[in-house]
């Protein structure tokens, strides 16, 4: 098709080679669950289009949103001037937030979300009379996003920390934590991972501004589920090393986990979080990271007394105005009861993988389920598959993996999980 292959000369995919371009299906409409292609197909979007379209595609009373706050004002900047959509919206945010997570920074995507987090725990500790406090610590296995300070938090294997040589700055690692999300717990730190952040602030800590996490669910550094219990000792261990926790929630956020956010699994509170993808309901690039006052009162005691980061589209007012109709949604019904109602499901479909030869391990939380196998997947084949059985699934490495939007009926999960264990017995 002509449209196609002028694209393939021109524009660039995610993680994609301009002289060697990946396969794309052209998406005329996405509505509900369904990617409508261009050539009559259609697919279920089993990914939630990367984890943002929680509620399904197009929600009627987000492009309603949408529609009558372009009418109005599309955008204008945020420095100097303020607008009701931001109002609102953060009147319904931190209504929903834990409390004391209260001071809220908007952008543009979820790695400036990241960067601004890392900005904010540096500047408090440097306000707080600890220059040398510049360094963050992380595990893992984790994903914080493509930006160069996001990019060098991800796990340095899966990440893209070898592409970049030394352009990449270091940071501190400890490993992924052991225990799984349905292991017991062990107090024991050597057994629970713990006990190399102990070593590590014991070490380092003078020199740390912060720990970045994701809580619970390691998405795209690796899709692993680790034990709540964790991020207690974590923050235990924060608290007594004087160093800020930052609470990752891009991906997890909103419900995904089959509670309303990844850290209630835990009961515990970051000083910093970041939210995104969801946030809009998968309308529109946008991000918040969120401090406590603590934090905020501490940047405004430094030397500039300011936090110094300042987006051109700030607080857009049609992300705003998403976002807020978005919470709405999210507030009308318990999205947390369908991801574990989906989960249910996942888990029961794709037990019988456990016996393929070709997979390692099978595990499930809330509304995403993973199989992953022993051997990287045929990423062409399976592109090709998806539209043949009408489900989008995009595997990466050895990871096939389902989050589908939480509005998926039973029979739709089956045809997912029917399409992952066709994939996962080999093509
Ligand atoms: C997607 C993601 C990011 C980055 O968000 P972008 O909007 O892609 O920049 C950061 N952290 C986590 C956990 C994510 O899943």
């Amino acid at each position: 098709m002509e449209a196609l292959s002028f694209e393939r000369q021109h524009i660039w995919h995610p993680y994609s080679a301009m002289s060697a371009p990946s396969p794309v299906h052209l998406v005329d409409k996405a509505e509900g669950i369904w990617l409508h292609l261009e050539n009559g197909g259609k697919m279920i979007d089993a990914m939630s289009s990367w984890w943002c379209a929680a509620y399904g595609h197009a929600p009627e009373t987000l492009v309603a949103a949408l529609k009558s706050q372009a009418d109005r004002m599309p955008h204008v900047m945020f420095g100097g001037l303020t607008h009701q959509p931001a109002i609102t919206l953060t009147r319904k945010l931190v209504a929903l937030l834990p409390h004391g997570l209260d001071r809220v920074f908007y952008s543009d995507s979820g790695s400036v979300a990241v960067e601004v987090a890392v900005k904010m725990a540096v500047q408090a500790q440097i306000a707080a009379g600890h220059p040398a406090r510049t360094q963050i610590a992380t595990a893992r296995g984790g994903y914080h996003g493509d930006t160069w300070k996001a990019m060098s938090l991800c796990d340095p294997e899966t990440g893209m920390h070898s592409h970049f040589g030394r352009a990449v700055s270091a940071q501190h690692f400890v490993p992924t934590p052991p225990l799984v999300f349905d292991d017991e717990w062990l107090d024991e730190p050597k057994q629970n991972g713990l006990a190399e952040v102990e070593a590590l602030f014991a070490r380092h800590g003078a020199d740390i501004a912060a720990f970045i996490i994701e809580p619970v669910v390691q998405g795209a550094g690796g899709m692993r589920f680790y034990h709540p219990a964790y991020l207690r000792g974590l923050r235990a261990l924060c608290d007594h090393h004087g160093i800020l926790l930052i609470f990752d929630e891009i991906a997890t956020g909103f419900g995904r986990t089959g509670a309303a956010f990844t850290m209630d699994h835990a009961s515990v509170r970051p000083d910093i979080l970041c939210l995104g993808k969801a946030l809009t309901g998968g309308i529109m690039s946008f991000a918040a990271t969120i401090a406590t006052a603590d934090v905020a009162e501490r940047i405004g005691q430094g030397n500039p007394a300011a936090l110094m980061h300042g987006p051109t589209f700030m607080a857009n007012p049609l992300a705003c105005a998403v976002a807020g109709a978005a919470l709405d949604l999210w507030r009308s019904r318990d999205w947390s009861a369908e991801a574990r109602r989906i989960g249910v499901q996942l888990r029961a479909e794709l037990a019988s993988a456990a016996t393929y030869p070709t997979v390692a391990d099978i595990r499930v939380l809330g509304a995403i389920g993973v199989i992953e196998m022993k051997d990287p997947l045929p990423m062409d084949r399976v592109h090709a598959f998806c539209a043949s059985e009408g489900v989008w699934l995009r595997p990466f490495g050895r990871l096939l993996y389902a989050m589908p939007p939480f509005i998926t009926q039973p029979e739709d999960v089956s045809r997912i999980t029917a399409a992952m264990l066709a994939i996962a017995r080999g093509l």
